[in-house]
């Protein structure tokens, strides 16, 4: 291994991972706790470093050898003080200086942001957005994310929460509401959140399926899973669904080529694995309102980091200075 590695932590609400990663974006060992969970924020800073100072040992590397430590956590943060202003699922973080701790016990400078902002950097640093200087990253799954890169850097707005595209609102006369309480919002009908009540309501309207609906069912196990199993077996209620969030998903592609034109937008997240049934489908719909209006061809293109794109894409953060 290189003298010299990257460190990327993700802290998520029910994992925190801890990867060491090449400079060339290869991930050379990692570790995944869920014993975090419940935690006050100084026990998770303290189980963090324990973490990276074995990972270290274990790959014969010590702290010495750390270029850089990124950490991407599940929340909203105050991105030049580093301070949490938000964290989903795990409580006692409003507020807490986390890269002032976790740098306290480090040499190497440490980069904390949200996770959404790391996946799209660990993008364009080592995965689909190499080659571009303007990148927009969104992240499909429970909920909905994204990451702006501009002229190489990330664009992070005044506080750090600029490319929040899930609250952006895309339906504004549905009754779907998103968790932050607006109605309309991209998460509220096109997300994992969404899935239980736009499944209810698209069995309500007497779309069939072998799946989902019928006497007792509980539409909370409504999940991403069931619906890839939907598509494969062809089934009507699952297909309507994956063709309603592509619409919106290709509505939101569309305003952000608007807003940035920019080179690429690059998809990632755990819906995307419903395939080309689902992506195809964002990209004709973003193509064809986006028509004559798009002078040069922007590259719309799936995620390829892969399954560590969380640790991965933390580490990286770690080079945006760089
Ligand atoms: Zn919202």
């Amino acid at each position: 291994m290189s003298k010299e590695v990257l460190c990327g932590v993700d802290i998520g609400g029910t994992k925190l991972s801890i990867g060491l990663v090449h400079a060339d974006g290869k991930l050379a060992d990692s570790i995944t706790m869920h014993d975090h969970v419940g935690k006050e924020p100084d026990q998770i800073v303290a189980q963090t470093v324990e973490g990276i100072h074995s990972l270290l040992a274990k790959n014969s590397l010590s702290a010495d050898n750390l270029r850089g430590i990124g950490v991407g956590t599940a929340g909203h943060l105050r991105y030049r003080d580093g301070i949490l202003i938000t964290m989903s699922n795990l409580r006692g973080f409003e507020g807490y200086p986390l890269r002032e701790r976790l740098q306290q016990s480090f040499d190497a400078p440490v980069a904390v942001d949200n996770d959404a902002n790391a996946q799209a950097f660990g993008e364009f640093k080592y995965g689909s957005g190499i080659g571009f200087e303007n990148m927009i990253f969104m992240t499909l799954s429970t909920q909905i994310g994204s990451g702006i890169v501009l002229d190489g850097r990330l664009f992070r707005g005044m506080t750090g929460t600029a490319g929040e595209i899930g609250h952006t609102i895309v339906e504004p006369s549905t009754d779907l509401t998103c968790p932050c309480g607006n109605r309309g919002c991209l998460i509220a009908v096109a997300s994992g959140v969404a899935l239980p009540h736009v499944s209810r309501r698209k069995a309500a309207s007497g779309i069939p399926s072998k799946l989902v609906g019928g006497e007792g069912f509980d539409y909370s196990t409504v999940t991403g899973e069931l619906i890839l199993k939907g598509i494969r077996a062809a089934d009507p209620l699952c297909i309507s669904i994956v063709e309603d969030f592509a619409d919106y998903i290709g509505i939101a592609c569309y305003n952000v080529f608007q807003i940035f034109n920019p080179q690429a937008i690059v998809l990632g997240g755990g819906l995307m694995s419903w395939g080309d049934i689902f992506f195809d489908k964002i990209t004709a719909r973003f193509r064809s309102l986006a028509g004559s209006m798009m002078y040069e061809d922007v590259a719309v293109r799936k995620a390829s980091v892969g399954r560590h794109s969380g640790v991965i894409g933390a580490a990286s953060l770690a080079l945006e200075d760089a």
